[in-house]
């Protein structure tokens, strides 16, 4: 009897708690490696010697992570399949100097992160993740920090305080009106450091800086009368970081022979340009690549011939049609819900797509038997961009931009569908492995 095939809603839930275990750039990385790890993948610190010969590894550096797999049969001149996304979302950072408080309030002063529909924090029981820093007795410590309980809010001002709201649209200063508050009482200074302090288990002042941010803390769920959706934070972008690093583990576990080396890159910094030590526009990934070939024994020539038989696929997710602003989407470029994965096409190279790249993953697609939607932004509104063009011009590898279809990207709660995370690891799989 043939295996019955695992239900799209099963996936979806894997996906969510994935998105739920990684408020933080950090956070995912560390999922996605408990995940590599539980199929054979061993990590590699960067400074120490390159691993040889086959196996799966990944480098981890800060919010980022690069994974790949290399079979016995290899060779270094073989192409690469990379599947790119990016690890961070846009959301509310806390300030070096934060502790902060008015009214009665004690506050913890926040800068915005990325293109954050503000509004969308509001209201929200947000608890606090990411990194801390603390002296250690062999120098500089890192430690990953989750407080999963209600610490944080930033209430609205009652409409009796803002009569015109409803007809005007609601007014937020980044600077003013989004400092949460988080108990009452005078503030001190050290306030941050002595609650983090108690979390971390360690005086106050061995707390050298941090890297923290706020989240909101409703679960992620299915939604709607057949559960046809899935309500979530960040699905821009950790729902195509999960399906990609799914799509990694599920090839590792089939043990089959490709004909191109698969490397998975996820990113941290998309949302605030790429330009960082481990953005998209950093050298982290040529200099992997460059590393792993080396590793199998050859050398720039090797290196050369493999990225030019390389396809590179940056995964991030597109804009479905919405129903309430119907006429905000081109009129034949339609995207639905639980139709598939997207490819993203834009003249003026927002997008990195184009016919020869596309055809990979229209392919893919039919290689995974999903179905494929084709987006394209109205002309008369600037178009949003991706770490693909920056990945292609880094590697100079052709660059097939796709995501899943969701609504309501950069609010602090998003919406997609429950059947496209098993279309989307699906293709990414193909598209990993291609038939030879
Ligand atoms: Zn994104």
């Amino acid at each position: 009897m043939a295996p019955t095939p695992p239900d799209p809603h099963d996936i979806a839930r894997e996906m969510l708690a994935f998105i739920d275990a990684a408020p933080s750039p950090f956070h995912a990385c560390q999922q996605a490696a408990d995940r590599l790890q539980a199929v054979g993948f061993t990590e590699v610190r960067e400074a120490d010697a390159w691993p040889q010969g086959p196996g799966g590894h990944f480098v981890r550096r800060g919010g980022s992570l690069v994974a790949w797999s290399v079979d016995p049969h290899h060779r270094p001149h073989d192409g690469f399949r990379i599947v790119g996304a990016h690890t961070d979302s846009p959301n509310l950072r806390i300030r070096p100097r934060p502790d902060a408080g008015r009214a009665g309030f004690r506050q913890l002063a926040v800068e915005v992160y990325g293109g954050a529909l503000l509004n969308s924090w509001l209201d929200r029981d947000l608890g606090i993740s990411g990194r801390v820093v603390v002296r250690g007795a062999a120098g500089p410590e890192e430690r990953l920090l989750l407080v999963p309980r209600p610490l944080l809010r930033v209430p609205q001002l009652a409409i009796h305080l803002d009569r015109d709201i409803n007809k005007d649209g609601l007014q937020l200063n980044p600077q003013q009106h989004l400092t949460p508050v988080w108990g009452l009482g005078p503030s001190s200074p050290g306030g941050l450091a002595s609650f983090l302090g108690r979390e971390l288990d360690c005086a106050p002042s061995t707390i050298l800086a941090w890297d923290l941010m706020a989240h909101d803390l409703s679960p992620s769920t299915l939604l709607g009368t057949d559960d046809e959706l899935v309500s979530a934070p960040r699905l821009d972008n950790l729902c195509s970081s999960w399906a990609a690093v799914a799509a990694l583990c599920r090839l590792a576990a089939e043990d089959r022979e490709l004909t191109h080396l698969p490397v998975l890159v996820l990113f941290d910094h998309e949302e605030v340009g790429s330009t960082s030590e481990r953005g998209a526009d950093s050298p982290l990934l040529p200099a992997l690549l460059e590393r792993i070939v080396v590793g199998l024994g050859g050398g720039r020539e090797d290196l050369l011939r493999a990225l030019a038989a390389s396809v590179c696929c940056s995964a991030d997710n597109a804009h479905a049609t919405h129903p309430n602003y119907v006429e905000r989407h081109e009129p034949n470029h339609h995207i639905e819900l639980n139709g598939g994965p997207v490819l993203k096409v834009n003249a003026n190279a927002r997008y990195a797509t184009d016919a020869a790249s596309a055809a990979t993953f229209v392919l893919a697609c039919e290689q995974a038997d999903v179905p494929l939607q084709r987006y394209s932004h109205r002309g008369d509104l600037p178009c949003g961009s991706t770490i693909g063009p920056i990945t292609a011009a880094r590697l100079g590898v052709p660059t097939v931009d796709v995501g899943a279809p969701q609504l309501a990207m950069h609010s602090a709660r998003e919406l997609g569908g429950s059947e496209d995370p098993a279309h989307y690891t699906a293709a990414l799989e193909a598209f990993l492995a291609p038939a030879p």
